[in-house]
């Protein structure tokens, strides 16, 4: 094949959407009942933004973004995430002085330069959830809980919520002051990529997946244990809701995220396997308190996240045999002969109308392989146009299951199959 979908990107195929399809109802829904509003912003945004708020020493920022120069002589990237985008919106469109919560929610592509493996794209969808202007630990919890509950609704069982605080702009300085002192006195066993993280984001080591810096993470100082006040007990709260929620989680000393704007709560999720190993992180999102104000905006409380769709879907796909069957039709118009074939068109703008939702192939001549169709389609009628009926202005409608059939004018058709499906 001479042409290709670049690499680490791909086609969403029909099959495949209508699980997109379902995950963007479930969202849509949630969101309309936790009071979420929707937000689309573009999928270009000035890079400073990702220097800035992303932060400049983070992977995305350090080696995945897709960065262009336009001809006008503007810095812009292909969004590799979408709270950003969000918070410049939030600052740009008067948010700030909306009374709070301003509660936001997207659905869309993201773009990041990564190495492609199985569940890591260089194109992927993301949906997010984002919670901005209060401080509240609830807010953290209604965050993770929302997550849950729309991964519950796809029908997603044994989800594990991992957590951890990494305190604030107060107390973290201690922390990373007494780790780059552990880390300086275990330089040398640190393997070649974590040497480098030691330099310019240290914190990053507790991602590192090789055997030889696991050592070094288990006997590294641990952020919880440097926690000012306000930190340990906003997470000590967090914690306390997610126990009246009877939300299943644990803490994970080493999940710190990767990216510069999060503060306190830093959270992720993803389903347990049945021996217990997890196949990487469905959601993951935080509190990013700092974000609004270093993007120029006022000092605005924050938290929120974003779940991988492909991810999603490839699961969902796993676990259900068959697609979501959402609009599958229950009638089918078959045709036989030009006049039946002409007269078919205005029968099929009735049901429309009428909402109903009509299989056809009006393409096709033979009678037998139009009803073979409506078989696999599962349809419980077709109505039938032959050479005969279109000439007397009437339509055969046929049960399928019984074969029972009943000759009904072709104007009150649509009406009659929609008080049999009722
Ligand atoms: P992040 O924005 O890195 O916190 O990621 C949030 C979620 O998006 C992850 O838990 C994944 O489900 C998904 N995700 C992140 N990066 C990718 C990627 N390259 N390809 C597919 N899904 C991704």
């Amino acid at each position: 094949m001479k042409f290709q979908t670049p690499t680490g990107m791909h086609d969403i195929l029909e099959e495949d959407l209508v699980y997109f399809k379902k995950i963007q109802k479930a969202c849509e829904s949630i969101a309309g009942f936790y009071g979420f509003k929707e937000i689309q912003t573009p999928i270009l945004e000035q890079t400073e933004i990702f220097e800035k708020g992303t932060g400049a020493t983070s992977d995305i920022v350090q080696k995945e973004m897709y960065s262009l120069r336009t001809k006008g002589g503007d810095h812009l990237t292909l969004r590799p995430e979408g709270t950003p985008g969000v918070v410049r919106a939030y600052i740009q469109h008067g948010m700030q002085n909306a009374p709070k919560p301003v509660n936001m929610w997207y659905m869309g592509p993201f773009f990041r330069h990564e190495r492609p493996q199985a569940g890591r794209y260089r194109q992927f969808n993301q949906f997010g959830f984002e919670s901005l202007g209060v401080v509240s630990p609830i807010i953290d919890a209604l965050i993770i809980q929302i997550f849950y509950v729309t991964l519950q609704s796809l029908g997603f069982k044994d989800l594990m919520v991992e957590l951890n605080s990494i305190g604030c702009s107060q107390c973290r300085p201690y922390f990373k002051k007494s780790f780059n002192s552990y880390l300086r006195s275990h330089q040398s066993s640190l393997c070649a990529d974590c040497k480098q993280r030691a330099k310019k984001n240290p914190l990053r080591i507790f991602d590192c997946k090789q055997e030889k810096c696991q050592s070094i993470k288990n006997g590294a100082p641990q952020v919880l244990d440097s926690l000012c006040k306000p930190c340990h007990e906003h997470f000590k709260a967090v914690l306390e809701f997610l126990d009246e929620l009877d939300l299943p989680y644990s803490l994970n000393p080493y999940l710190v995220r990767g990216l510069d704007y999060y503060t306190r709560t830093v959270f992720e999720i993803m389903e347990q396997t049945k021996n217990g190993e997890s196949q990487g992180s469905l959601v993951g999102g935080g509190r990013y308190d700092n974000l609004a104000k270093t993007l120029g905006g006022k000092d605005t409380p924050a938290c929120g996240g974003a779940a991988g769709v492909e991810r999603i879907v490839n699961l969902m796909k796993k676990r259900q045999k068959k697609a979501p069957t959402e609009g599958v039709c229950q009638v089918f118009l078959a045709q036989v002969g030009e006049l039946g074939r002409k007269k078919s068109l205005k029968l099929l703008e009735d049901c429309r109308a009428l909402k109903l939702n009509v299989g056809h192939a009006l393409h096709k001549d033979s009678l037998s392989s139009q009803l073979r169709t409506a078989d696999t389609h599962g349809c419980k009628y077709v109505m039938i146009l032959g050479q005969k009926e279109a000439l007397e202005n009437k339509v055969i409608i046929r049960e399928m299951e019984t074969g029972k059939q009943k000759t009904v004018a072709l104007d009150k058709a649509a009406k009659e199959i929609k008080k049999r499906i009722a």
